[in-house]
């Protein structure tokens, strides 16, 4: 089979759909894999390496789209790749296709089958081609928190370390999952000192004993998120509730009594964020002042560090690239009801309840 790797377009996307080792175990499997010119230069990923690794490295988008059977991306298509669609494809990506009309009428349009990767859903609920986004963004939480801290950019001039003799900064992380708790691990690394809330007892229990006193665990409540907000430099937002938007937890009020020069993090900020004054910003312009705090709200943090992004996403999508590639799409998604839960368009019709329900399809 034919495995095809276009250069994202979409603005200011960095990253790319394989790797040079993912190339290596596809084109050893007998597949062979053809990338766009440039592809992944943005995540410093050379086309040399990807040669290297057994892959024929194509011109332009065209040629990637003509020759492949089974095309990977990173975001969903947009305007100018749409005439490429064709309905004997298979497409693997982020779709996020509740959120655009335009881009799901030009799927079942082209009749295409598209696979979305954050639906792709283990039996237990969980998300395996969306957490590994939230460990990265979990990881950096406390690196731009520590940067605003600096009294140069705004912030109250703490140095989460502390020294000798002197006192750590202090992290309250609201939420304990994927990326709330590799937050709290980095800030921990800092040497900082940390606490945890969640309302989910079992998993603050799982915690406390594997951390073995390092970090306090405190059960999530209105009361105890003022107390945790007016003792931290920094605070980390990462709660989830799965299907909903995100509950608010932290009130203007409550940041006017904040200790001054404080800064608040809000991973959440994609799902509506979970503090009362959250609104997504870029990296160009990560941050901004609410009373005398500052509010980092950056929508898709793990676009800033691609290498790392690239690596992490394609280390969970190629077990599912290999099932496709290797068995063709009809079997791998009748063999995994995961995998046939990523299915969103297949044949000009969207079979996802979900996106179907969006926009007030059948499905
Ligand atoms: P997760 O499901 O692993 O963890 C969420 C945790 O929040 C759970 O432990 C849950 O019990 C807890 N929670 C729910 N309500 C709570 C409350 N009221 N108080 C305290 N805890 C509460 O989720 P995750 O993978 O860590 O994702 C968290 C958020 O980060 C999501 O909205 C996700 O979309 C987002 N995210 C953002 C970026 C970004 O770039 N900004 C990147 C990746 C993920």
């Amino acid at each position: 089979r034919i495995v095809g790797v276009p250069r994202e377009v979409k603005n200011r996307e960095y990253r790319v759909a394989i790797t040079p080792a993912g190339v290596r175990e596809l084109t050893s499997r007998g597949h062979e894999v053809v990338v766009e010119h440039g592809a992944g230069t943005g995540s410093a990923l050379l086309d040399d390496d990807f040669a290297a690794a057994g892959a024929r490295i194509a011109p332009d988008a065209d040629a990637v789209w003509d020759a492949a059977a089974l095309v990977l991306k990173v975001k969903e298509p947009v305007a100018e790749e749409y005439h490429r669609m064709r309905p004997d494809q298979v497409l693997f990506t982020y779709l996020h296709l509740a959120a655009s009309k335009e881009c799901t009428t030009a799927l079942i349009d082209a009749g295409i089958t598209a696979i979305a990767y954050e639906t792709v859903r283990l039996p237990d609920g969980s998300l395996p081609l969306l957490a590994p986004m939230s460990e990265v963004a979990g990881r950096m939480a406390p690196q731009v928190g520590a940067h605003h801290l600096q009294r140069t950019e705004g912030g109250r001039g703490v140095l989460l370390g502390g020294v000798s003799g002197v006192a750590a900064g202090k992290v309250a992380v609201i939420g304990a999952g994927v990326s709330g708790m590799n937050a709290a691990t980095i800030a921990l690394g800092l040497q900082a000192e940390v606490v945890v809330l969640d309302t989910n007892i079992n998993r603050l229990r799982q915690i406390d004993f594997s951390y073995r006193g390092h970090l306090q665990t405190i059960t999530s409540n209105a009361y105890e998120i003022e107390r945790a907000c007016l003792w931290a430099d920094l605070v980390i937002g990462a709660v989830l509730v799965p299907g909903a938007k995100a509950p608010t937890l932290v009130s203007n009020e409550l940041v006017s009594r904040m200790r001054p020069g404080s800064v608040l993090v809000d991973i959440a900020t994609d799902q509506g964020g979970c503090f009362a004054d959250s609104r997504p910003t870029t990296h160009d312009d990560p941050v901004f002042r609410v009373h005398d705090s500052l509010f980092y709200c950056v929508a898709n943090m793990p676009g800033a560090v691609p290498n790392t992004s690239t690596q992490a996403l394609t280390n969970v999508t190629l077990p599912y690239v290999i099932a496709l590639a290797d068995k063709g799409p009809a079997r791998a998604v009748a063999d995994d009801p995961a995998l046939a839960e990523g299915v969103n368009v297949v044949g000009g019709r969207v079979v996802q309840p979900e996106v179907a329900a969006a926009h007030g399809l059948e499905h």
